[in-house]
């Protein structure tokens, strides 16, 4: 081990005996009491030096025999401490490529927040590397959405869609300009292909089927272009998902209001046809409504201006690489919402609805023990098997806690 005091976080000392690790709330943390001498020797835990010769160097500095060690406990307790050696077989495959892992460093940077254990964060980056998800649809959310997966470190990012790029299809980091005319999937492959860190792998799982109910993807990203089916998602179109159990996270863009989620994990979260029980009891008019836009003409040209759509593909990519990563995004089981032009995001809760044969209502039932915790528990059950349990939420060591900043 090569401990490496996580340089996400700047230091600064609260007091004499006091170091404050982090400026902003969610992950700021304090540690003391610390002595000064304590204090100089985090300068040597940079990742460069392992422990034998950091033991040495404690001598040297006159700190007491065993005190280093000691100290490397008490970060790594605290989820302070990396090992720029950690992570396993795949993150050391990732090292070696030195260049892809220089345009992944802030994105490592933020892993390294939430992956408390010695090496985490390079493993769940490296694991990135080995996942498959798929985008359907590829407009401007959807073309963009991929291509942030694609440059994030994912594997495999296919997407799915019909028709040609239209010239209001373009965007930046999307579809670009030349692609007008070109077929969309293809077109959006390519911008997938180029916003890689890497060359992507040649290996594909021929055991899955194209169009089958998607089974391999870790996680199936739903950014349809048509309006309704981002107002209303279609419960039809999500079953062979829901049967194959393939988690999904819905995102776009109807009418100049922005959606992301229900993140949806089969049987455990509320799905599309939750919510759409759940709207007809609250509006008996809805399902009439619905039937009415879904056999509308689609219009070609929807209001989903730039920016929103642009801001709509960051927040679902983001949702969707913390779940692979093995968090619990907030979309599951509710949709953030935000609208032109005051664009105020809310969350909208999307429950499980009794009505709805996905068994999500019956589980929550089943389960009932605190409805806080309900979606937590799903979600260590539906976990990418790539990650660990989930620790952040154990005690704290004495002597740390979190910031109030
Ligand atoms: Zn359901």
């Amino acid at each position: 081990m090569h401990p490496l005091v996580k340089p996400a976080l700047r230091r600064g000392w609260r007091d004499l005996n006091t170091v404050q690790f982090g400026m902003t709330p969610a992950h700021a943390m304090t540690l003391g009491p610390m002595d000064t001498a304590t204090g100089s020797f985090l300068d040597l835990l940079d990742g460069a030096r392992g422990l034998p010769l950091l033991r040495e160097e404690g001598r040297r500095m006159d700190l007491p025999d065993g005190h280093v060690d000691a100290l490397a406990d008490r970060l790594t307790r605290a989820g302070l401490l990396d090992d720029a050696l950690g992570g396993g077989p795949a993150a050391d495959a990732l090292r070696e490529k030195k260049d892809v892992l220089d345009r992944l460093r802030p994105d490592l940077a933020s892993l390294s927040l939430y992956s408390p254990e010695p090496g985490g964060a390079i493993g769940r980056l490296a694991a990135r590397r080995s996942l498959r998800v798929q985008v359907r649809g590829a407009g401007r959310v959807g073309a963009l959405l991929a291509s942030l997966l694609s440059g994030a470190g994912v594997g495999e990012v296919d997407v799915r869609d019909v028709g040609r790029v239209e010239p209001w299809d373009v965007a930046p980091g999307g579809l670009p300009v030349e692609s007008v005319g070109e077929r969309r999937d293809e077109a959006a492959r390519q911008a997938v292909r180029r916003a890689a860190p890497d060359r992507p792998s040649r290996r594909r799982d021929r055991s899955a089927p194209p169009d089958s109910g998607a089974p391999g993807f870790s996680l199936v990203l739903l950014a349809p272009r048509d309006e309704v089916g981002v107002h209303a998602p279609d419960p039809f179109a999500a079953a062979p998902l829901m049967s194959s159990g393939t988690p999904h996270l819905y995102a776009g863009v109807v009418e100049g209001t922005g959606i992301v989620g229900p993140l949806v994990l089969p049987g455990g979260t509320g799905c599309a046809g939750c919510l759409h029980e759940d709207r007809t009891d609250r509006d008996p008019a809805w399902p009439r409504l619905v039937a009415q836009w879904r056999s509308g003409k689609a219009r070609p040209v929807t209001p989903c201006d730039l920016a929103l759509a642009t801001t709509v593909a960051g927040l679902a990519a983001a949702h969707a690489l913390a779940f692979l990563d093995g968090e619990s995004p907030s979309s599951a089981g509710a949709r953030w919402e935000v609208s032109v032009p005051g664009l105020h995001w809310h969350a909208r809760p999307v429950w499980p609805h009794p009505a709805c044969p996905c068994g999500a209502a019956r589980k929550a039932e089943g389960e009932h023990s605190s409805t806080e915790e309900e979606p937590h528990e799903t979600m260590a059950k539906q976990r990418p098997s790539t990650e660990r349990p989930r620790t952040a939420e154990t005690a704290r060591p004495a002597g740390t806690w979190r910031a109030h900043v």
